[in-house]
């Protein structure tokens, strides 16, 4: 790995919110006595009754997480209507369209009447605080609203990615009994319309066979395109905003009260109901959004993810909101109109903090830097990146080329489960490795264990743990709290196992090396498959790569390594020798790939993971199972992948 450092920039520790001596200070206070600690930053958001209890959790037995569970508060009213009176006409949500042309500004005061109207309708319907909501949208600002309402009414909201299949969604609106649906006539990604009521109609039929219970579907209209209707049932969002009042008082929830289920991605198995609360989880997502991003009063700050993921609950939704921040919405795509829309973007609105993932930055960077070099990106400030590891290349052209070595490049290493960033630099208080997430966050304990269990101490390459609560941590697995217990706390017992492997280095910086699954275990020795990786792409030629290992008679385990090549360049026996002469230089002859294969495309979940899962079974010639590939956001490639697989019997 790198072992280059980036120091704190003079500019960065300017201004910073968090210095070197604060993030000590705070981090030692956190962990020796959190309930201080968090009782304190716990009145970051307000409370109609203030807590008097803060921590109340266990690991053990039945493990029981309560953060400032005697409190009352409310999360739309956090997000929304305190900020009124000073800063009503602030923009709240900037939304950029799919289409370049088409953009909007919505004010404080205007996401008021919105979330109001919303939550009327809501409750005009029947729908009362504990009931579960699903939202499948589009990147637009309904999406938002709908959140909101929900939360204002105590509604339990369930996002699901719009990217998502009607199996997918009738899945989801099953396993959390939802008896109300918000949507949209089409959605519109790259020009593409994205057929989601239709869509719907079929997850509804098909949930109904396990006896769902969807009362009423709520229909935003986006392009005005052809869609079947079912009257009674289906109901026309600017029609129903229209006829109800735009005042709706925020019910008083308990901390404890649940705020919404969040499915994970499922890039290694049956997606679970990630279940999150309310007190904490806000506190959590806007205090970390906050020092992580060193935000400022006044900042633009884009976040690109999909609200359909745990990132566009807490980073463009929740954080940012209860921050009072301006927080982007962008509908489209990153290579639509064409590979430069990111930049350009930028520009337009004049984006300070900008906050992506690896999989983007790797392919605009297999664009060619010419599309960035077009913009001027003078306003960002910082970069972030979540969802992977991100291999040193890709993270020393994020911040060279588009930051202009300018930006600190900010590695948020988190969960789904986590509810926001667990460890990642601060800007002023953290020097950069680059591929490194660096350290811990506030209260966040982690530790690394051998698969006995045994806690490594000093540099070490183990399991990653952590080893008390925080208040973003999930609850429980919806309607399954066994399942909760057995996949996080009963690996390693009293600890909550995150599933990745992680190498804590001599400065007590932590690299993560993948899911634990993926490590690979050559001849005895163990490797990541996040390093061969990185040394893939280090090569000038590589724009991205996937390892996997497969039973090997000698090594015990094999590497097999699928590698996607910049645009203009072709595969062939010579530049797979170099490729292999390549990774044995970056990490050791241990290394030696056995077998590459080049392939135009990686199989990705929706939200841009490799599904290596399905690369193991093609690696080992037993692609007849390749088991549930829905949740793959194009099953085209595998069957690339498996015409040109290099292990055939
Ligand atoms: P599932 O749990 O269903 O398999 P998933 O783990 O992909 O899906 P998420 O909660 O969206 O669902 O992703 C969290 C995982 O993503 C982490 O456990 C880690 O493996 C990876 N990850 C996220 N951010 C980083 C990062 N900055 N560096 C390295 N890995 C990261
Ligand atoms: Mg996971």
């Amino acid at each position: 790995m790198s072992e280059k450092v980036y120091p704190v920039s003079r500019a960065a520790r300017a201004q910073a919110l968090i210095d070197k001596d604060k993030y000590e200070k705070w981090y030692e206070e956190s962990i020796e006595d959190p309930d201080k600690f968090w009782g304190k930053h716990g009145k970051r958001i307000d409370w109609y009754k203030p807590y008097t209890k803060v921590k109340n959790t266990s690991f053990k037995g039945k493990v029981s997480i309560k953060w400032f569970e005697d409190g009352l508060t409310n999360v739309s009213y956090n997000c929304i209507d305190r900020h009124l009176k000073t800063h009503g006409e602030r923009t709240a949500i900037i939304w950029e369209g799919d289409n370049p042309y088409i953009d909007k500004k919505i004010t404080y005061n205007q996401l008021y009447d919105q979330v109001c109207r919303l939550a009327n309708v809501l409750k005009k319907h029947g729908v009362k605080k504990g009931d579960r909501v699903t939202i499948y949208m589009p990147m637009i600002p309904e999406a938002a609203y709908a959140m909101l309402a929900c939360a204002r009414i105590g509604a339990v909201h369930s996002v699901v990615f719009g990217g998502f299949s009607p199996e997918a969604l009738a899945g989801r609106i099953v396993d959390c009994q939802s008896c109300f649906v918000i949507t949209c006539d089409e959605g519109v990604r790259g020009g593409k319309p994205v057929p989601l009521k239709e869509n719907t109609d079929k997850a509804i039929h098909i949930a109904a066979r396990q006896y769902a219970t969807v009362k009423n579907v709520l229909v935003v209209r986006r392009t005005g395109g052809k869609i079947e209707w079912a009257p009674g049932r289906d109901l026309w969002y600017h029609q129903e905003i229209a006829s109800v009042k735009s005042h709706c008082e925020p019910v008083k929830m308990k901390a404890e009260d649940p705020l919404f289920i969040l499915y994970t991605s499922g890039s290694t198995g049956k997606p679970k109901g990630v279940l999150h609360t309310t007190g904490g989880y806000l506190v959590y997502a806007a205090m970390t959004h906050e020092y992580v991003f060193d935000y400022h009063d006044g900042d633009i700050y884009w976040c690109t993810a999909d609200v359909g993921w745990v990132t566009g609950h807490s980073y463009i939704v929740y954080g940012p909101l209860a921050n009072c921040a301006t927080s982007l919405m962008f509908e489209g795509v990153p290579n639509f109109p064409d590979q430069g829309r990111f930049w350009e973007v930028i520009d337009k609105h004049k984006v300070n903090i900008f906050y992506t993932a690896p999989t983007a930055i790797r392919s605009l960077m297999g664009a060619g830097d010419e599309y960035v070099e077009r913009s001027s990106r003078s306003s960002l400030r910082l970069l972030g990146t979540v969802g992977e590891p991100i291999n040193p290349e890709a993270w020393e052209w994020y911040y060279r080329v588009v930051g202009d070595s300018r930006c600190p490049v900010i590695d948020t290493w988190w969960q789904t489960e986590t509810g926001g960033h667990m460890i990642t630099p601060l800007p002023g208080a953290t020097d950069l490795k680059p591929g490194s997430a660096t350290v811990p966050f506030f209260g966040v304990k982690p530790e690394l264990v051998d698969n006995e269990g045994n806690v490594l101490e000093g540099p070490a390459d183990g399991n990653l743990c952590i080893a008390d609560s925080w208040p973003g941590q999930m609850r429980s697995v919806y309607g399954d709290h066994e399942r909760f217990v057995q996949t996080y706390f009963s690996t390693y017992k009293g600890k909550y196992f995150t599933g990745d492997g992680c190498r804590r280095d001599e400065d007590g910086y932590y690299w993560i090396t993948g899911r634990v699954d993926d490590v690979l275990n050559v001849s005895g020795h163990r490797l990541g498959t996040a390093e061969v990786e990185s040394a893939l792409v280090s090569h000038d030629f590589v724009s991205e790569a996937a390892v996997v290992g497969y039973p090997h008679s000698v090594k015990g385990q094999g590497i097999y390594c699928y590698v996607t090549l910049m645009s203009g360049h072709e595969g062939d026996d010579a530049l797979r020798q170099e490729l292999i002469k390549h990774v044995r230089s970056e990490i050791g002859p241990i290394a030696t790939p056995d077998k590459i294969q080049f392939a135009p495309g990686l199989p990705k979940t929706r939200s841009g993971k490799i599904m290596r899962r399905i690369l193991r079974k093609i690696a080992e010639d037993d692609f007849g199972a390749l088991g549930d590939i829905s949740t793959l956001a194009d099953p085209g490639v595998v069957d690339d992948l498996i015409a040109n697989r290099q292990n055939k019997a």
